[in-house]
């Protein structure tokens, strides 16, 4: 089973993609990875889900990818008594840390550090932005607000702070408790939501100890401030445009996507654009022109992955959504601009073996029309590498260890298969010969590059390129 696109597809799971058919069928249509949104889910749905996508992935015999998204320091107001309350501008409502049913008059907010922070000019935006308010006075236990933009409140709507500084860290109780869960059963990817700055990151990479790759979620002007710190500190980075377009000005947020995606880029570090994207399509079986036109926009940038969220998560029409993001990938990466696009944004190779051989690899197949790149990748580096390179023919990325295949999932263009280390020299050319064969990459006749760091796992060793002809068996090197 082989993709004919080079950007991966990420879907969201939930009520309307939870079975293992319905998760078999999302793979089948186009998606690469799954997320599993711990906001909505408990640790029991999280681990059969994460059981149901090993199915599929058995199944399919391709590795999948998984991420779990923790929720954060999402901000939430409590319920109240009729569900909702309406208001009018110039109302005022109180939050505070009575945790009975609100009313018209006030209701409960559950983050008392928060109740402290807000000072009075301060706006909290409630429901993404729907409700605008902004605090009067505060007494560190109750805030006093008057309605400015909206006219509605229900329970658990979300509340943003742009203004306030917020002294909590990235990770909350609840957070940490998923964080063990999650990665006990054994996701590839952990997301951290809302993080600020760099410092952010420590006690999640900690926590992790290796386990699976921390992508960390863009959200915040903050960390907008401080993009390229954080990059560095993270194993991969998502243009959250949901609450990064309640925090920021809209308009900036497609600036903020470009910016984003080639710093990902040049760091080599995989990229999820997210949110919105063929939004409409919850409730319609097409999306509209310029939810296409977005989709495109993250796939002529190069971003590693497109997101879908509620598409596929709660929508009506969640293998609809999945197929027709893959129908636009195929489309955009076969217009004849699209190679010059990418070009543009190619980074220079830095100073390491890793990347002279992946330079190489590339201007070789492209100097000599070959097949495929297969690359041997143990802990999964030189794979990124190569997807650096943004090469123009497929790459196939082999390694002993499953985590790594699942984890490379997420990466532009990589086709990942797990298999035993090669031998020596000889099993090694011919173990890539079999498999590009095999995996539909090319054909007797055909030559294909061989990359490797020899010998095998060990980490930073990339040193190995080989061009092989494949025998007329479709087997051997010849
Ligand atoms: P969320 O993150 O769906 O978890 O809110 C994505 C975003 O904010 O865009
Ligand atoms: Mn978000």
């Amino acid at each position: 089973m082989k993709r004919n696109r080079r950007v991966k597809i990420l879907a969201t799971l939930g009520p309307a993609s939870s079975s293992e058919e319905m998760i078999r069928k999302l793979h089948d249509a186009g998606a690469d990875v799954f997320r599993i949104n711990m906001s909505h889910t408990d640790h029991g749905s999280m681990r059969e889900l994460v059981r149901r996508i090993r199915n599929v992935e058995e199944a399919v015999g391709r590795p999948i990818g998984i991420l779990a998204d923790l929720q954060g320091p999402k901000l939430r107001v409590g319920k109240f008594e009729d569900g909702k309350v309406d208001l009018a501008i110039d109302d005022i409502i109180t939050l505070d840390d009575n945790p009975e049913p609100g009313n018209a008059t006030r209701v409960y907010l559950p983050h008392p550090e928060i109740l402290e922070s807000v000072k009075a000019g301060d706006r909290l935006l409630i429901d993404d932005g729907k409700l605008q308010l902004v605090a009067e006075a505060s007494t560190g236990r109750a805030i006093r607000c008057r309605v400015v933009a909206g006219n509605r409140i229900s329970d658990r709507k979300g509340v943003s702070l742009p203004d306030t500084i917020l002294t909590s860290g990235a990770l909350t109780d609840k957070d940490r408790v998923d964080l063990e869960a999650v990665l006990e059963a054994n996701v590839d990817w952990l997301a951290l939501s809302f993080i600020q700055r760099p410092e952010d990151l420590i006690e999640a990479r900690k926590l992790a100890r290796g386990r699976a790759g921390i992508l960390s979620k863009i959200e915040k002007p903050q960390a907008v401030e401080r993009l390229d710190e954080i990059i560095e500190l993270s194993d991969a980075i998502m243009v959250a445009r949901g609450d990064l377009g309640v925090e920021m000005p809209l308009e900036q947020v497609p600036g903020i996507q470009k910016r984003m995606t080639r710093a990902a880029r040049k760091a080599g570090k995989p990229v999820v654009v997210a949110t919105q994207m063929l939004e409409s399509m919850i409730s319609a079986p097409v999306p509209t022109r310029a939810e296409v036109s977005d989709v495109s926009i993250a796939v002529f940038e190069g971003a590693d992955a497109v997101m879908l969220s509620a598409e596929s998560a709660a929508g009506d029409y969640p293998v609809e959504a999945v197929s027709t993001m893959n129908r636009i990938a195929v489309e955009v990466e076969k217009d004849t601009l699209y190679p010059g696009i990418i070009f543009a944004q190619r980074p220079a190779a830095e100073a390491t073996g890793a990347d002279a051989v992946s330079l190489a690899a590339r201007q070789i197949a492209e100097t000599l029309n070959v097949a495929a790149i297969v690359t041997y990748t143990a802990t999964g580096a030189t794979g990124l590498r190569t997807a650096r390179e943004r090469p123009q023919i497929p790459v196939l990325a082999l390694s002993p260890i499953e985590a790594t295949a699942r984890r490379l999932s997420l990466a532009w263009g990589l086709h990942c298969v797990v298999t035993e280390d090669a031998t020596d020299m000889e099993d090694m050319v011919d173990k890539a010969c079999r498999l590009a064969v095999q995996q539909g990459y090319a054909k007797a006749g055909d030559r294909i590059i061989i990359t490797a760091g020899v010998p095998l796992r060990t980490p930073g060793a990339t040193n190995m390129i080989r061009i092989a002809y494949i025998g007329a068996d479709g087997l051997h090197a010849a």
